[in-house]
């Protein structure tokens, strides 16, 4: 009987979960074999080992998710070609910018039938308008791809705390009901929604909205600023997927990919509790080695705190560790579709945060508004 295969392209903070959640699915479904690939861009350690050899030798991605076991049936793959050779099944988790070179890479290498996931939030913006990511893998490889998008902070569902995600899917609902079998696990519900559009557009904006929320938590405007600040967020969001794409419906943002995903990264990092010894152990490494709460939002306030004077770039550096942010590139990426399209004025919210990150506005900016109509 045929089996699929799965290959994770990625292996960052998110993609080193996703392989782990994939990872323990596999070993539990006859329709797929157990060994789940990782394609690693391969670094160097400090002590010089490469990343790829420590991951497949400890069974932990010790830069990215240190502490969390990734399953043995993991194999780290530091080659592109190789490690999707096989895969009839085909996960993107990287940063956004890097998917158009992965892309270029893979192309014509790709053959049979394949198909693919998205859990890039991000956009590329191309001379004819924006380009989603899920549409980039469509085109350059000639397959079709679904995405997963959610509230989705990586490092509480290493910790396997519970979590819902939302995958979008275009035409097939037998493909999104085998990712949804693929990813879903007791503590990660998954739920698929004909709205591929909708569900990216709703992953990628909400981490300008979560920029916004750390300037607001920096400059300590409290939480119903905070809350004003979701509230115009996710009008624009609609607002703007709906110009991009008429097809996309309002029902997709209640779905965890939508109000959800605003709420966690406009978060501040949440306390974790545990019960169990093993839980406390767990945390304690985590909370000494990785990060917990958005990113995006995080590394906002740091800006907002140095009065816009420190640089999201060297920001991004000292605080992430190698991990990357998506708002700040995606605020520019949006800045340019709105100046380009004419509809700066109808989003002012997104258009301020590009702004600000750029500093031609100072964070207070942020709720500095002449019209909320988005
Ligand atoms: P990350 O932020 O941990 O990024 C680091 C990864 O980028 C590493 O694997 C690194 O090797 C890789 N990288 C660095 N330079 C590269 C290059 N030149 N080419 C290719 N890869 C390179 O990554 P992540 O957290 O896995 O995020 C991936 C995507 O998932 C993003 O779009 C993010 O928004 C989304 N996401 C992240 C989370 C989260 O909590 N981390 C949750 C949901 C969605
Ligand atoms: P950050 O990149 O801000 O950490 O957000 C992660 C995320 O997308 C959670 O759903």
């Amino acid at each position: 009987d045929f089996k699929s295969r799965v290959t994770v392209v990625g292996s960052g903070n998110w993609g080193s979960v996703a392989a782990k959640l994939i990872a323990s699915n596999a070993l539990k479904l006859p329709s797929f074999h157990d060994e789940v690939r990782m394609w690693v861009f391969e670094e160097v350690l400090p002590n010089g080992e490469k990343l790829t050899d420590v991951i497949n030798k400890t069974n932990e991605n010790v830069k990215y998710l240190p502490g969390i076991k990734l399953g043995r049936n993991v194999v780290a793959d530091p080659d592109l070609e190789n490690a999707v050779k096989e895969a009839n099944m085909l996960v993107f988790v990287t940063p956004h910018q890097f998917m158009g070179g992965i892309c270029k890479k893979l192309k014509g290498k790709v053959t049979g039938e394949v198909e693919a996931i998205s859990l890039v939030k991000g956009m590329e913006v191309k001379k004819e308008g924006p380009c989603m990511i899920s549409s980039l893998i469509s085109k350059e490889l000639g397959i079709n791809s679904c995405v997963l998008m959610g509230a989705n902070i990586a490092n509480e569902i290493a910790v396997e705390k519970f979590s819902e995600a939302t995958v979008g899917y275009r035409e097939s609902r037998e493909i999104a009901d085998t990712w949804v079998q693929l990813f879903s696990t007791p503590y990660f519900m998954v739920t698929p929604v004909h709205d591929v559009e909708g569900v990216e557009l709703c992953g990628t904006l909400k981490n300008v909205v979560a920029i916004a929320a750390g300037f607001v938590d920096g400059l300590e405007m409290g939480n119903n600023t905070k809350a004003a600040i979701m509230r115009i967020g996710l009008r624009e969001m609609r607002a703007l997927s709906k110009l991009l794409f008429p097809s996309v419906k309002d029902s997709t943002f209640f779905e965890s990919c939508g109000v959800a995903d605003v709420i966690t990264t406009c978060c501040k990092d949440c306390e974790l509790s545990f019960c169990s010894l093993l839980s406390i152990v767990k945390v304690i490494v985590a909370l000494l080695t990785i990060t917990v709460g958005g990113r995006n939002r995080r590394v906002a306030e740091a800006f907002a705190q140095s009065g816009g004077k420190r640089s999201f770039d060297e920001l991004e550096a000292e605080m992430l560790q190698g991990q990357k942010l998506q708002g700040v590139s995606t605020a520019r990426e949006v800045y340019e579709v709105l100046n380009h399209c004419g509809w700066l004025e109808m989003f002012p919210l997104f258009s301020t945060v590009h702004q600000i990150c750029t500093g031609r506005l100072k964070p207070e900016a942020i709720v500095h508004y002449r019209d909320h109509k988005a």
